[in-house]
Order: C-alpha cells, then sequence, then structure tokens
C-alpha cells in the first residue's frame, strides 16, 4: 500500500515538475506561478481569491496577473482595412465564433454573425472579417 502510494505521488510530481518546465520555457511572456494562491507562505495561510479559483476562472486570474487583461479576446476591436484581401481578423480558439459588428459609428444595433474558420464573411456594411487563430 505504502510503495503503490509513493509510486504514484512520485509520478504525480515527475508530471508536474515536467509540465511547469515546459510551461515556463515555452517563452510568450513572463513565467506563471501555477501554484499561486494554493499553498501556505510565510505572508499567506488561507487561500486567496486565486487559491480558491479553478478552471477557466484561474485560467483568467493567471493570464491577467501575466499582463494579459484580454485572456479570451473579447474586448472591442476597431476594424482593420476590412477588404477582401485584408479582412479585420477575428481571433479564436474553436472552429466558429459569433461577431458583432457597430457597423456606423452612431448606430443604435449591432449585427451579429457567425464567422467560421477558412471562410471569410462580409457584413452588410461591406466590411470583411476573417476568423485566425488565437495567439497563446
Ligand atoms: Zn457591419
Amino acid at each position: 500500500m505504502a510503495t503503490t502510494l509513493l509510486r504514484t505521488s512520485a509520478g504525480v510530481l515527475r508530471r508536474t515538475v515536467a509540465f511547469n518546465a515546459a510551461r515556463a520555457s515555452s517563452g510568450g511572456g513572463p513565467p506563471i506561478d501555477h501554484q499561486a494562491g494554493k499553498v501556505a507562505s510565510d505572508k499567506v495561510s488561507m487561500p486567496d481569491t486565486l487559491g480558491h479559483a479553478v478552471g477557466i476562472e484561474r485560467y483568467e486570474l493567471l493570464a491577467k496577473l501575466a499582463g494579459n487583461e484580454d485572456p479570451f479576446e473579447m474586448n472591442v476591436k476597431k476594424r482593420a482595412k476590412g477588404t477582401v484581401d485584408e479582412p479585420t481578423l477575428i481571433p479564436s480558439l474553436y472552429e466558429k465564433r459569433l461577431v458583432g459588428c457597430i457597423c456606423e459609428e452612431d448606430a443604435v444595433s449591432i449585427n451579429w454573425m457567425y464567422l467560421h474558420k477558412g471562410e471569410p464573411k462580409r457584413c452588410e456594411c461591406g466590411y470583411w472579417f476573417k476568423l485566425s487563430d488565437l495567439q497563446q
């Protein structure tokens, strides 16, 4: 029993170290402390908001700590030139994304449309949009 437990915990520790080493060396910004807020230290005895967060919420909080204020690319973006050759690129992790176009500066409604990867689409106002891969 003890041997099995020791073997299991050694395997988990090995995977964790390898994962963190890979993440730390992948570049693209400062290294992220994946244990931030989870373990007690001299300054903290109880987990804070970051320590209690899991899943997508934790990803968002860690990204904001690393300096990325818009980890899901949800902020409003200015349209690019918007022609067929130079469409406005919309980053996405998925094969399709719902996009809203404010066609005129003083418009009171938003034109919503689905963009699919590999299929540039033209809004009613004439601007072209295209889905691109989200840079991590
Ligand atoms: Zn439009």
